[in-house]
């Protein structure tokens, strides 16, 4: 599976919210039918305010519980309720690659569809029809409906390229999944009240490494709405915290049975994260936030040693931004299963503030300090920028992923963890293959490559070389305008700190930049960023 389920994936991410890649300049326009469809809105809309408003739809609460029974085995059973004013066919959907795929790792089986009364009883079973994407449900004007599914999670092939197709997979005694690859959505209804529950009634070792859910309730709501807190939700391996002067070590916590969070959008229940089975977690404290080193497997180097490399790292990215972006940073170690012949030594994907890195099983710890330490420090530091500070538009991905390189190799040698010759040799080879020699220099804008994640390889690599070196170019010419030094650092801080939550437009980065600086860069932007002009070479890489 190639680029087809790609496609599959691209497509139902853009339905779903991600935001979808632009077209390049030359295609057509394509998106006519949506343009019509706002406008229909927005008439819509006006009539609704001057006829009254009692007609329109009524948001639907959404409640998932997933019963963890037969996890060990390889299966979730996951009931959703739907509660509303529901239409009378409600389409249940899942990425199109991932419901329809017989190939793929997820498979949703076993629909049932029941009306619930108001006291949670089944009073009548509802008909349910299979569609491409997922499940029509016949409501038949029930305004409260569970419908229960099985997820079975066999193994991915391990041919398949795509790292996101294998997130969700089976682990030893338990599983890990992926929001975006479990829970059925509903299609056009809003939605409001989104509550996942998890039963966990042999009390299972649960991580569920996406706490900024979790703790807003409890800021929000009152403690006893949310049972995952600090050091909750997972079995301490021992006593295994690394005290040192500035550290405390968690209250020791017991895995609860059930677990409640509550999604602040669909965008952030697809997000989520949960693992289940043998894992092993250590804590670590700084300041507020607790640092949590989780792996599911025995490495040839010792946790304590990969806990104590994970802590160097946030403590160095937080003393950068003064403040940690969540009250809890997870670094999940675990087995790269890829095998296809593109395959890389190391995959880090984040969600929030929390890492999943799969490394090669037979890593050395020289290899670990080396290799996956630089893509733990970048998939960390896209908790500050990319989620803080948010990424939404794509047009500024060669600066969320261009800093992110760029600082990451930074932050290891102020942490003591690269030398500062060896970090200038990994991005001075990197930027001389990517960028410099690569073929699309000079043809194509470094902001329009970054943009296309779906774009070849050779192209998001030249794209996100590109955005490091624009992002050093940047720096050196500020510094020269400014007199400061290293202004970049000034502005990252100033974004975190006044614009967290904001997503990151270029009028926002101009503006910081100004504002530190005093230097108008649109020109320099449109020019060497926007525009193909090839970039300045740069004097000091750290
Ligand atoms: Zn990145």
């Amino acid at each position: 599976m190639g680029k087809a389920s790609q496609t599959a994936l691209e497509r139902y991410m853009a339905r779903r919210g991600a935001p979808p890649a632009p077209e390049p300049a030359r295609r057509p326009f394509r998106h006519w039918r949506w343009v019509r469809l706002a406008a229909l809105v927005a008439l819509l809309g006006s009539t609704y305010a001057l006829v009254g408003r009692e007609h329109v739809a009524e948001p639907v609460k959404l409640t998932y519980e997933i019963d963890l029974a037969a996890a060990a085995s390889g299966q979730l059973v996951i009931t959703m309720i739907c509660e509303g004013d529901l239409p009378g066919r409600l389409d249940l959907v899942l990425p199109p690659g991932i419901f329809s795929d017989t190939a793929g790792g997820v498979h949703a089986r076993d629909p049932q569809a029941h009306e619930l009364g108001p006291d949670g009883r089944q009073v009548r079973m509802l008909p349910v029809e299979t569609i491409a994407d997922g499940w029509r449900l016949v409501t038949s004007g029930s305004r409260r409906t569970g419908f229960i599914y099985t997820v079975d999670l066999s193994a991915t092939p391990g041919s398949e390229q795509d790292v996101r197709r294998h997130i969700s997979t089976p682990v030893a005694g338990g599983v890990r999944v992926a929001g975006f690859e479990i829970f059925l959505e509903p299609l056009g209804v809003p939605v409001k009240d989104l509550t996942v529950l998890v039963h966990n009634p042999t009390e299972m070792p649960l991580l569920v490494p996406w706490p900024a859910l979790v703790r807003n309730e409890i800021s929000r709501r009152g403690a006893s709405d949310a049972s995952l807190g600090y050091g909750q939700g997972f079995r301490p391996a021992g006593d295994t915290t690394l005290p040192t002067a500035l550290e405390t070590p968690p209250a020791a916590a017991t895995v609860p049975a059930n677990l409640v969070f509550h999604p602040r959008d669909l965008a952030d229940l697809n997000n989520a994260l949960l693992v289940c089975g043998d894992i092993r977690t250590l804590t670590a404290q700084a300041g507020d936030c607790v640092i949590q080193l989780a792996t599911d497997r025995d490495w040839l180097f010792a946790d304590e040693a990969a806990m104590d490399l994970v802590r160097r790292i946030a403590r160095t990215e937080m003393g950068f931004f003064g403040s940690a972006p969540t009250d809890q940073i997870t670094v999940l170690l675990s087995a790269n299963g890829i095998t296809g012949s593109e395959r890389f030594d190391v995959y880090g994907v984040h969600t929030g503030s929390s890492v999943l890195v799969m490394l090669d099983a037979e890593t050395t710890w020289g290899m670990l300090e080396e290799q996956a330490a630089s893509v733990i420090a970048h998939e960390m530091f896209h908790g500050w920028l990319g989620e803080a500070v948010r990424q939404t538009d794509p047009t500024m991905l060669w600066f969320t992923e261009g800093a992110t390189t760029w600082y990451a190799a930074r932050m290891l040698t102020a942490a003591g963890i690269w030398r500062p010759d060896h970090a200038r040799g990994v991005l001075g080879a990197r930027l001389d293959r990517d960028y410099a020699g690569n073929a699309l220099l000079g043809r194509v804008p470094v902001a329009t490559a970054a943009a296309e994640v779906m774009g070849s390889n050779e192209q998001v690599r030249y794209g996100y070389a590109g955005g490091v070196t624009a992002c050093m170019a940047l720096d050196e010419m500020l510094a020269e305008a400014s007199g400061r030094s290293r202004p970049l650092d000034e502005i990252l801080r100033r974004l975190y700190n006044e614009h967290r939550g904001q997503p990151l437009t270029r009028l926002r980065l101009e503006e910081t930049i100004a504002a530190v600086t005093g230097v108008r860069c649109g020109p320099w932007l449109d020019t060497y960023v926007y525009g193909k002009t090839t970039l300045p070479p740069v004097k000091s890489m750290l």
